[in-house]
């Protein structure tokens, strides 16, 4: 009952500015979002990937209201990318973009998110990895698969994400499936009405495992990103069952969660990707977290409360 109203607030400005401000938040953010520069973002991505995880990286950020501030995203992500050459990853860390970040709902934003977009998945190309577009609410996404589409003319590793809630994503993945693409499948993570999506667990739950036995069974390369035990066990029968070795697939779990879990099967020998975000706008970032559990909405509140 509580997911609704904490995403409804994640668009709020007011909202926004009083939980940013709050004395103790940062301290619940750092969970989720371990860091606001990349000084402090680099000895992370050192560790994580020294404990066999591949990382997929997120500058934090999102709806965007100045071309300056698309122009500031796309730098952020070169700056990193410029940052970790000389670590020599290659693509154990690819770059995961938010294209509302990069003016996508600004006038002209989708020609001004491709302009932004394309020197990264450029500059992610040059050091020997890619980038993956991130879906965010369903208003965006045929502007999304078009910019996907079009970078994947030049950069055909370029990947992107779908929603197992929205209605549209099986005739999606069909399409990706059958043009050889990465795609990361998820439930969803924003609030959408249900003319477009089900509100239902169970049926969310449902539409992924079609979907997902629908990219197995494809000519793509499938990103499992979900924490849902009972999903990842029924991916790795899937990817059994269509007869795919275990680089030909991977998981993707986020920052913060379910961690032991992202060792457990990084030993086990999959491919384990680690969302990781990092940056000072990170308030639309952690309201999302807090809508998926209300457990992290219950901490917060004791947090300030017990601070207050
Ligand atoms: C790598 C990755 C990238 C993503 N990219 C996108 C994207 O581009 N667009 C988009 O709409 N969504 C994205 N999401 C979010 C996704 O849509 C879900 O909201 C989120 O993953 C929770 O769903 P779940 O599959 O983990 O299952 P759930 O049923 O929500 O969770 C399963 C279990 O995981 C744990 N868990 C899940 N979420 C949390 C949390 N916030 N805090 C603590 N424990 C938790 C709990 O133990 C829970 O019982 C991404 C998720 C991942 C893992």
């Amino acid at each position: 009952m509580l997911g609704p109203v904490i995403l409804a607030a994640s668009r709020s400005d007011r909202m926004r500015r009083l939980i940013s401000a709050a004395p103790v938040t940062k301290q619940v953010v750092d969970r989720f979002i371990p860091g606001e520069t990349v000084d402090d973002i680099v000895p992370i991505i050192e560790d994580l990937t020294g404990k066999g995880l591949e990382l997929t990286m997120d500058v934090v950020g999102e709806d965007i209201t100045t071309p300056e501030q698309a122009t500031a995203a796309r730098d952020a992500y070169l700056a990193l990318i410029d940052r970790i050459k000389d670590l020599d990853l290659g693509p154990k860390v690819e770059m995961s973009v938010k294209l509302s970040m990069f003016g996508q709902a600004l006038p002209g934003g989708h020609e001004l998110a491709l302009a932004n977009v394309r020197p990264v998945v450029e500059a992610a190309a040059a050091i020997g990895t890619t980038v993956t577009l991130d879906a965010e609410d369903h208003t965006t996404l045929d502007s999304m698969f078009a910019i996907h589409e079009e970078l994947r003319k030049d950069f055909p590793q370029t990947g992107c994400v779908i929603q197992a809630y929205l209605f549209r994503t099986e005739a999606d993945a069909r399409r990706l499936a059958a043009s050889g693409s990465r795609v990361r499948l998820v439930k969803g993570a924003y609030k959408e009405p249900a003319e477009v999506a089900y509100q239902n667990k169970h049926e969310i739950d449902k539409a992924y495992v079609r979907i997902l036995r629908t990219l197995m069974e494809g000519d793509g390369y499938p990103m499992v990103g979900s924490h849902d035990p009972r999903l990842i066990s029924i991916a790795q029968e899937l990817a059994r069952t269509a007869g795919r070795k275990l680089d030909e697939y991977e998981f993707q779990m986020l920052y913060g969660i379910r961690s032991d879990e992202h060792l457990r099967l990084a030993a086990e020998g999959h491919r384990m990707r680690v969302y990781t975000a990092y940056g000072t706008d990170w308030y639309g970032y952690f309201m999302r977290r807090l809508a998926e559990k209300p457990a992290n909405l219950r901490f917060f509140v004791r947090s300030m409360v017990t601070k207050g």
